[in-house]
């Protein structure tokens, strides 16, 4: 029997965390390149649309109150959820590839209503969202490798997202929830990916970014130690990657080698200093890493 692995950024909650490295091991992970043939069989609960072992497939959705929002400001209630497409198709595209990999992210139509999230805590807030995916989403809505609900929820604040890793222990695909989008909402790619002194001006919109990315990073199979902490000379600022994230100021991730044999710096041996939460994978990471759910 297993439990349900939920993985948290900035969580504060070192048993949860640790209970968690300890069970990556164990999640059945489907190879593409080397195992092309496989005769894995996929989750019964997506259509065949979903079932293709040659493409990455992402839902995102998003609730009433982030489309309310995106009207608002921009006249479309697509607005962030196309800015969080375009993000996440370029940063999977730029990831080091053997194989011929589409992606297909699917934007959904099917707004979910914010009063359906329980908001008391992150817990709650996520088992509503899986709920809500298990008994109110088509099929055809949902996809084989993530499904990220994008949220506004200022109740909470300590932790801005989660998700699950892809394994057997489930009958439905992995899910994720990234919470407070606003960062995003007034945002757009310029801004994120050329804009110099937003680096230091603006870092919430860069640390929802790498969320954003930590947790679909999660839903593909990615962890903690596929990312990466350097320290960059020119700019005298520490950039950290989105697997890695904040969890650069956790004891067990200072000066340890990543899961490429990098070391991350320690960040301790710096005083004072800035770290950029970069909107970029890791580009060590490549498609190879990417798991699917099996039954
Ligand atoms: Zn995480």
């Amino acid at each position: 029997m297993y439990s349900t692995r939920i993985v948290y950024n900035m969580s504060k909650e070192v048993s949860r965390r640790e209970f968690i490295a300890g069970t990556v091991g164990a999640v059945s992970a489907y190879t593409i390149t080397s195992n092309p043939n496989s005769s894995v069989r996929f989750i019964n609960s997506v259509t065949n649309k979903f079932i293709d072992k040659n493409s990455i497939n992402i839902s995102l959705f998003q609730t009433s109150k982030v489309s309310q929002m995106n009207k608002d400001i921009h006249n479309s209630n697509m607005y962030v959820l196309n800015l969080c497409k375009e993000i996440i198709s370029q940063e999977l595209t730029n990831l080091q590839s053997t194989v011929d990999m589409p992606i297909s992210i699917n934007l959904s139509n099917h707004i979910i209503p914010s009063d359906i999230i329980d908001k008391t805590s992150m817990e709650k807030a996520f088992s509503s969202w899986e709920s809500y995916f298990v008994n109110n989403i088509s099929d055809e809505e949902k996809s084989l490798n993530a499904n990220l609900l994008i949220s506004d929820i200022p109740e909470i604040v300590e932790t801005k997202g989660l998700g699950q890793f892809p394994c057997s222990c489930r009958n439905h695909a992995p899910i994720s929830l990234l919470l407070n989008i606003k960062p995003l909402v007034w945002s757009n790619m310029t801004k994120l990916y050329t804009e110099k002194s937003h680096v230091f001006s603006s870092s919430s919109e860069l640390f929802t970014t790498s969320t954003l990315l930590h947790e679909i990073g999660h839903n593909l199979g990615l962890t903690h130690d596929m990312g990466y902490a350097k320290y960059d000379k020119e700019q005298k600022i520490i950039k950290s990657s989105p697997m890695l994230s904040s969890y650069i100021y956790e004891d067990n991730m200072k000066g340890i080698e990543n899961y490429f044999g990098d070391e991350i710096l320690n960040i301790d041996e710096y005083d004072n200093i800035i770290v950029k939460y970069e909107p970029s994978f890791n580009p060590k990471i490549n498609y190879e890493h990417i798991q699917y759910d099996i039954i």
